[in-house]
């Protein structure tokens, strides 16, 4: 049947890619269709139960910052909060939260729920509808056709799934989930080039069974940390306790044993797996001479006794997964409450799409997430908020926006996948980053929240906050510049304590700011006492402290505008270009990049090779 409406925008998939497109396009006031196999499973976490970490948090608070979900219902399922690299500079900083699955999952659907502009459909999608070269909808596995100007595809794992358990296979799109069989059929047909990858899972283990004397624990910090920038402390649940321990001669000797029937070494998975989060047998095999791996014990949520060992994913048969977690300390009398399994899946090449997610070939038609050969969920919710946001400005007939490296890692993300492409699991870290300094987790919504509320993403509650926070800044740093210091006073000597030598002149507090050896609070009250919010005040002192490597960073991006500036036509004939390599030309004519800056990113184009394109460029006028 056809289904009585057309949509401005049509979502497949209700992971954290789709969930953030579908809420995107909605909040900017496209009608909004979320089709997914199961309204039950909307946000779930089909691996490990936390949000953030390294290069990770980044992209949380860039969502967060653009009105995104992840976020919020972070802050309302986090059972564990910590700041890694909480010593090093603020630009590797990072919040990563342990979250209870099923508060997550609930907070996500209640958002999708309360959404105005958003509609959801529990069916499968199996077939698109494509006139010429333009996608016009959606036809769901009861044969309901839907319309739409634009679809935005947030598949994950799930096209062409296979989960393997030692030599067993079968098709699935995550443990319990049936696989999108038709749907990746449909898309093969299409002019996309596509591969496969893998990723995995460690056996999930009853905490009844276990022996928390024999496991080191490991509390989150106190204060606690809030992921968004409109949480707060007193709204997460419960704090939880995880735990350490290790894997150690034995578990590797059972591991090895067994290699003869995993399907990774015995040939029957062929995808890539994420070379940053290895199985454990792709441990011991790797790093031969290592004896012990540290396994991180998490509960998975307050009201549940299951535990994610964080370490030992595996795809090893059921009754090696049983040896080997029995081999563990506190492990010894464990039971398997579900096994470790891997799962092989289609992803598209991400060099045929534009920097908006847009595919090159279908006009309308958008990826985000796994299926662009990414891995992680802050990855995918990413790409899905920027995807579900070029769709709704397609059906608006409103430009694109693609932020660019210096502006977010969403920024990085993209044009990573676009110009590179990838041949194994992407997730994010800071180094991707060459701007870390000015792509802070803390300052995601100086950079973004303005553009989100021009694009129409940010409500009138998160531009209230934002505004009165930067005015905030505006007015504590002002405050600081005024506040003179004489030597020789009570004020001088509040400081001096700290620093090498008595101050010779006068300084405003806010050069003494910048100073190593002080921190904010020891110059907020040398005049009256400061009454700032503790994120203003983190502003103003990294602001302070790193002025001279920012305004650096400032002044490169500027030297390099003039590439970022210069368009290459997308029917450009690299074989045209005399001097450049076959290769360099391959490569370009592969990629097809949209800009000068982004050709010079493509890997193995030299500064020589941009050098010819620019003469060539010129050259067209
Ligand atoms: P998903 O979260 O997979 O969501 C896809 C959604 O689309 C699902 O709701 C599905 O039901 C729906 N869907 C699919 N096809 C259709 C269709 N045709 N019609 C309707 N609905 C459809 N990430 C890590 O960072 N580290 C890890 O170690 C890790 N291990 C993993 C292990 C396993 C076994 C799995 C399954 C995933 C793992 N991941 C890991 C990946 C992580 O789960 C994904 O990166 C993330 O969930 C991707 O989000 P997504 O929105 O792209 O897809």
């Amino acid at each position: 049947m056809d289904y009585p409406k057309t949509y401005d925008v049509i979502v497949i998939g209700g992971g954290h890619a789709g969930t953030e497109a579908a809420l995107a396009a909605a909040r900017m006031g496209s009608t909004t269709l979320l089709l997914t196999h199961n309204i039950e499973t909307l946000g779930q976490m089909s691996c490990n139960p936390a949000i953030g970490g390294i290069g990770k948090s980044h992209l949380v608070k860039e969502v967060d910052a653009l009105g995104g979900a992840m976020a919020e219902a972070t802050d309302l399922g986090g059972i564990q909060f910590r700041v890694l690299n909480a010593r090093k500079g603020p630009a590797v900083r990072a919040t990563r939260a342990q979250a209870d699955r099923a508060l997550y999952r609930s907070a996500i659907r209640a958002t999708l729920e309360h959404q105005q502009n958003l509609e959801i459909f529990q069916q499968a999608a199996d077939d698109l509808i494509v006139e010429g070269e333009r996608v016009t909808g959606v036809v769901t596995n009861a044969g309901v056709r839907f319309r739409g100007k634009t679809v935005v595809i947030t598949a994950g794992t799930f096209l062409g799934g296979r989960i393997h358990i030692g030599l067993d296979s079968h098709s699935g799109g995550r443990a319990g989930d049936a696989p999108a069989i038709a749907l990746a059929e449909r898309l093969r047909e299409l002019p996309f080039r596509v591969e496969r990858l893998k990723t995995g899972t460690p056996p999930r283990i009853d905490a009844r069974s276990v022996d928390f004397s024999a496991l080191e624990e490991q509390w989150g910090d106190t204060p606690t940390p809030v992921m968004s920038y409109l949480g707060a402390r007193s709204q997460h649940p419960r704090q939880a306790c995880c735990w350490i321990t290790h894997t150690n001669s034995a578990t590797h000797e059972v591991i090895r044993e067994g290699l003869d029937r995993s399907p990774m070494f015995s040939g029957d998975i062929e995808g890539v797996g994420p070379r940053y989060c290895p199985s454990i047998e792709d441990k011991v095999h790797r790093f031969a001479d290592k004896s012990s791996h540290q396994i991180f014990v998490e509960p998975e949520g307050l009201t549940t006794n299951e535990l994610y060992p964080n370490g030992i994913s595996t795809s090893l048969p059921f009754d090696v997964q049983i040896q080997l977690v029995q081999s563990i300390r506190g492990f010894e009398n464990a039971h398997i409450t579900r096994p470790g399994y891997a799962i092989e899946y289609d992803f598209f090449d991400p060099r045929d799409l534009l920097p908006s997610l847009e595919t090159k070939f279908i006009q309308g038609l958008y990826f985000a997430g796994q299926i662009n050969g990414t891995t992680g969920y802050e990855e995918a919710a990413a790409q899905g908020l920027l995807a579900g946001a070029n769709a709704a400005l397609r059906a608006q007939e409103r430009e694109a926006w693609c932020p660019r490296r210096d502006q977010a890692y969403l920024g990085v993300l993209v044009d990573d996948l676009i110009t590179s492409g990838t041949r194994e699991p992407y997730r994010m870290f800071t180094s991707r980053a060459e701007y870390r300094l000015l792509l802070r987790e803390d300052n995601a919504d100086l950079r973004l929240t303005e553009v989100g509320r021009e694009l129409g993403l940010v409500s009138d509650e998160r531009w209230a906050a934002f505004s009165e926070k930067r005015e905030a800044i505006a007015r504590e740093e002002r405050r600081l510049r005024e506040t003179w210091v004489h030597p020789k006073t009570t004020q001088a000597a509040a400081v001096e304590t700290k620093l090498p030598k008595p101050l010779a002149r006068e300084y405003s507090a806010m050069d003494l700011l910048r100073r190593p050896e002080l921190k904010y609070a020891d110059v907020a009250s040398l005049k009256g006492e400061a009454v700032v919010d503790e994120r203003v005040a983190e502003q103003v002192e990294i602001a302070a402290k790193y002025a001279g490597y920012i305004d650096r960073q400032r002044d490169e991006i500027e030297r390099l505008q003039a590439y970022e500036d210069t368009p290459i036509p997308a029917d450009f004939d690299y074989s045209n270009v005399s001097g450049l390599s076959s290769e360099v030309k391959q490569k370009l004519g592969d990629t097809r990049p949209d800009t000068l800056a982004r050709a010079s990113r493509v890997p193995g184009v030299t500064p020589a090779a941009v050098s010819l394109l620019l003469i060539q460029l010129k050259k067209r006028g």
